[in-house]
């Protein structure tokens, strides 16, 4: 992409009203615009880590055998009524009448409509399990919606749901979820702790949270230093192996959030340098709440023996617009973002330090297209901004890589390349960048 033709309105001035680094960073680097209060557009930049985000979640979903569909974001009021929850929710829950009068409302999650989908698509237990997902907008008229991003009033979620025949098969589904959680987080460069928590109205029995430590986090958790150590589960003993060991492993030690927070407990079962007492963002949460839904709903098939059988569920929620403003607090630096390879939204930047000058335009042009045929995602920064306006920008919106192509360092036929992330800085001659590029982002978009 030339930046020349693109759509990335970069600010130079901190806009006020955003409180937090994250939420100042994507304003400033073109990546959101608020279109009302919780409500944002994705411009281009900000629209590409979206997809990226969802597409890593995806793969994991897929991994862990969950199967995707799409629900529409609108639903009838009808469903909540049975299942109960229509007048519970409250205010979070935007009602709309349509020209009927009929009462409609805008999803804040979806197990009923999961339920009832379901329950009319199945009849015998052969038919079971399943684990159905979708990644959608949802809307909850959050009372504060702030920190951009991180708490919208309009978001996108990816929300699972499994069904089960029995409280064993369901723990079951639980585990691969835990552990695809775990993956996911990691493959956008996140340390995520699942931690303890209360069901809230979902309802429920089991359930976790999982939380990047931060501090802006809204969160107040509670964990044992050596959960941040831990190793995360590989594809090999991913889902062939025993799920129940890195369940285990996971919550062995103390974790906790505010709600299910036991101080006597964190005290007694974490040595004192080991307790760590922090801020965190819940970027995941995870629940199993066994019948509550399909009692309701009415959700039964029939079993071997022809008896009916009442389905266990569990549903299983990843804030997928959170997580920009997550993987943004946990990585950036005064200049700007720092974007992991994985999600950032180009993963070259390429820097013409002197565009209109022949040489410098044909070595450039070049790279561009070299690079990009290779399957690499250039942006190709072919103004004629001043040097340091160029830098400055480029730091802002924080690729992984910048490729500074100028007039003197190709006099010996070189360009220099940069690491967002540590900063170093190399000459290599225009082969050897090649070279060095290809390799780099090979290995660091492979899947371990
Ligand atoms: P919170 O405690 O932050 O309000 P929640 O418990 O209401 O979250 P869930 O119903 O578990 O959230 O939703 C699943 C995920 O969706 C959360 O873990 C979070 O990452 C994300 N999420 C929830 N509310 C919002 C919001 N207002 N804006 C952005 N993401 C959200
Ligand atoms: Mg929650």
């Amino acid at each position: 992409m030339r930046l020349s033709q693109y759509f990335m309105p970069i600010m130079r001035d901190m806009p006020k009203e955003a409180e937090i680094i994250s939420h100042q960073l994507m304003l400033r680097a073109g990546l959101v615009r608020q279109s009302s209060s919780g409500i944002y557009s994705w411009l281009p930049a900000g629209h590409r880590v979206l997809r990226k985000i969802s597409e890593i979640v995806r793969e994991e979903q897929d991994r862990a055998g969950a199967i995707e569909m799409l629900m529409p974001t609108i639903q009838s009021a009808d469903l909540w009524i049975e299942s109960g929850r229509y007048d519970d929710y409250g205010k979070e829950m935007l009602r709309i009448t349509d020209r009927h009068g009929r009462d409609m409302l805008y999803g804040p999650t979806n197990e009923e409509l999961i339920t009832q989908i379901f329950r009319d698509g199945v009849s015998s237990y052969r038919d079971l399990p399943r684990n159905l997902y979708h990644i959608q907008w949802k809307f909850r008229d959050e009372v504060r919606p702030r920190f951009g991003v991180m708490r919208g009033r309009e978001f996108l979620m990816k929300d699972a749901y499994s069904f089960d025949l029995s409280v064993e098969d369901a723990r079951r589904a639980y585990y691969r979820m835990f552990t695809a959680y775990l993956r996911t987080f990691a493959r956008m460069g996140l340390r995520s702790i699942p931690m303890a928590a209360d069901t809230g109205p979902i309802g429920g029995k089991l359930s976790h949270e999982f939380i990047i430590l931060a501090d802006t986090g809204e969160s107040e958790v509670f964990c044992h230093a050596d959960l941040l150590e831990m190793d995360t589960p590989d594809i090999e003993t991913d889902f062939d192996g025993d799920l129940e060991q890195v369940f285990n492993a996971w919550t062995a030690k103390y974790a906790a959030t505010e709600e299910m927070h036991d101080a006597a407990r964190f005290e007694k079962e974490v040595p004192e340098t080991k307790r760590i007492s922090a801020r965190g963002i819940e970027v995941g949460h995870i629940f199993n709440f066994g019948q509550k839904y399909s009692e309701a709903m009415n959700c039964r098939v029939q079993g071997p023996d022809g008896k009916l059988i009442t389905l266990e569920m569990g549903s299983y929620g990843i804030g997928v617009s959170r997580l920009l403003g997550a993987i943004i607090e946990a990585s950036h630096d005064e200049n700007g973002i720092i974007w992991p390879l994985s999600v950032a939204p180009f993963h070259v930047g390429l820097v013409n330090l002197k565009s209109g000058d022949s040489v410098t335009d044909t070595a450039c042009e070049a790279l561009y297209a070299d690079l990009t045929s290779s399957g690499i995602e250039v942006l190709y920064d072919d103004s004629d901004n001043r040097a340091g306006a160029k830098f400055a920008a480029m730091d802002l919106i924080g690729l992984p890589y910048q490729v500074v192509v100028g007039p003197r360092g190709l006099q010996d036929g070189n360009v220099e390349i940069r690491t967002r992330a540590g900063g170093e800085q190399q000459t290599m001659d225009i082969a050897a960048a090649k070279t060095y590029l290809n390799e780099k982002i090979r290995d660091g978009l492979t899947v371990q």
